[in-house]
């Protein structure tokens, strides 16, 4: 069983803050942010697009909820909301989780999106095409 199933399960303890039918969000414990949030699925799902519709949306809002209590409670600014999905990407653990990284201003966080590529750039109806076509 993977580590965030055995959260959900309690076998492994977390630092829970909310929880509802379908999800349940705990602190990261390598936080890059203060109070640097996971949300994640109750059931097991590697990656977003395997999700059944239900889990989604429960996912969905529980980020909304889990948000709102953040800004409430903590009175963060803003938040960044991030999801690494396959290896590739970056993810290291298996289990589908959104991660809500609460924002202050001047809080010196370095979140960037990568720089524009420009030889994308041009390619974008290439790339377009072997999308839709
Ligand atoms: P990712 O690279 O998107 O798969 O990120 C996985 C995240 O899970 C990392 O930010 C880890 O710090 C976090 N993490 C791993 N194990 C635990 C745990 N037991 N409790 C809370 N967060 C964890
Ligand atoms: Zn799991």
């Amino acid at each position: 069983m993977c580590i965030f199933c055995k959260i959900v399960n309690g076998e492994v303890p977390a630092y829970k803050v909310y929880e509802d039918e379908k999800t349940v969000a705990f602190l990261d414990i390598f936080p890059r942010a203060y109070a640097h949030t996971l949300v994640v699925p109750k059931k097991h799902f590697e990656t977003i697009d395997e999700m059944d519709e239900e889990y989604l949306a429960a996912l969905i809002k529980s980020v909304k909820n889990v948000a709102k209590l953040l800004k409430e409670k903590l009175n963060a600014e803003g938040y960044n909301i991030v999801s690494n999905n396959g290896r590739a990407s970056g993810q290291e653990v298996m289990h589908v989780h959104i991660h809500i990284l609460p924002r202050f201003e001047n809080d010196n966080i370095k979140f960037e999106f990568p720089d524009v590529i420009e030889e994308y750039k041009e390619k974008l109806e290439e790339i377009h095409r072997k999308i839709v076509g």
